[in-house]
């Protein structure tokens, strides 16, 4: 899913850092009392799918220990299911990293609303803050982000992000850090395109296949909050021709193997198109929160990093990836965290 490198850990720093200690102390302490005059602080990681935002979260987690508990702004990546297609980090690259709305929300009961999202994370950041931690937002839908973050959130209002630069609001309810992990689109495409292969190759297909065959048989199971999800669509299409399951038939007619290859061939291609889609999308929100909400964006230019990936195929190109991936991104964005912790 992310790009190919091992997330080695770097040291421990030796001490516990001064922000992580600031509101530890008891609720009516007078610390705690001046703090909450301030607004708290958030980490928001932002970007288009697949520039490498799930990997600067864990990454920033590990060079600050203890620091951080991140809480997941992807709008399919809030249900249980589907780990593979909608791309969420695995168990074990967490490292022990504390999340929160990542495959927790039953998709049999609808889709999550940005005001319900509002409300969730919301309370998820207050715990977090409570701990003496700092939340981390990170994912990939703005208008979850937009909803979440400010100061005066109107429900009725649909596709803020979509319908005009007078609905983006610039008051925000947190003392925001944004970091915007961005590829140029044009590596971006390439890579997504690989990430698409490289998914089917860990198993989305029999992911989705599983999924779709449940729809099918089971009125009362249908999954709403993840249909949506990249992938469902364009092989349910699929599978209502080819039904998961069911042998295939060898002679010619609508099931002969050559038609059905081309059938699969072309959910692949809808899949890598609208992934590509999205990220277009993805990133023309940035730029109006930007732009229109005055929202003060560090931008940080993954690009290098992912042409490595895209141009070269030898074994080096993890440890060539890792490296230019940490002076890039990684360093630039452990400066401008460790000022805004400071502040
Ligand atoms: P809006 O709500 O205006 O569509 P947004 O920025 O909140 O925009 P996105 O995260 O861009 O929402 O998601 C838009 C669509 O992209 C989703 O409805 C879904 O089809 C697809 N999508 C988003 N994230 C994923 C994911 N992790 N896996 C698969 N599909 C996704």
């Amino acid at each position: 899913s992310s790009p190919p490198v091992n997330l080695t850990p770097p040291p421990s720093l030796p001490h516990k850092p001064r922000w992580a200690r600031m509101d530890s102390g008891p609720a009516s302490s007078p610390q705690q009392h001046h703090h909450k005059l301030r607004k708290d602080k958030l980490i928001v990681i932002m970007g288009a799918t697949g520039a490498g935002k799930s990997r600067l979260s864990i990454d920033l987690a590990t060079h600050f220990p203890c620091c951080f508990e991140i809480i997941n702004s992807d709008k399919m990546q809030v249900y249980k299911g589907l780990d593979i297609t909608t791309n969420k980090i695995p168990v074990p690259d967490r490292l022990g990293v504390p999340h929160h709305l990542l495959g927790e929300l039953d998709p049999l009961n609808g889709e999550l609303s940005p005001a319900e999202f509002r409300q969730l994370a919301g309370r998820a950041v207050s715990s977090i803050t409570c701990r003496g931690k700092v939340p981390m937002l990170v994912g990939g839908s703005n208008s979850l982000i937009h909803a979440l973050l400010v100061d005066r959130f109107e429900p009725g209002v649909n596709n803020v992000l979509e319908n005009g630069a007078e609905l983006v609001s610039s008051e925000l309810r947190y003392d925001c850090c944004f970091l915007w992990v961005d590829v140029s689109l044009v590596v971006l495409a390439d890579y997504l395109s690989k990430r698409v292969d490289e998914m089917l190759e860990s198993g989305m297909f029999e992911e989705l296949a599983e999924f779709c065959k449940t729809e099918e048989e089971d009125d009362s199971a249908v999954r709403t909050g993840l249909r949506k999800a990249i992938g469902v669509p364009e092989f349910s299409q699929f599978f209502k021709k080819y039904p998961p399951g069911r042998s295939q038939c060898q002679s010619a007619g609508p099931h002969d193997p050559l038609r059905r290859g081309a059938a699969y061939n072309d959910a692949v291609r809808a899949i890598k198109d609208n992934t590509r889609q999205l990220a277009k999308k993805q990133i023309g929100k940035i730029f109006r929160l930007k732009g229109a909400g005055g929202w003060e964006l560090r931008r940080l230019d993954a690009t290098e990093a992912f042409r490595v990936v895209v141009t070269s195929d030898n074994d080096d190109v993890g440890r060539r990836w890792s490296e230019i991936w940490e002076e890039q991104v990684v360093e630039q964005s452990v400066k401008i965290v460790k000022r805004f912790l400071e502040q």
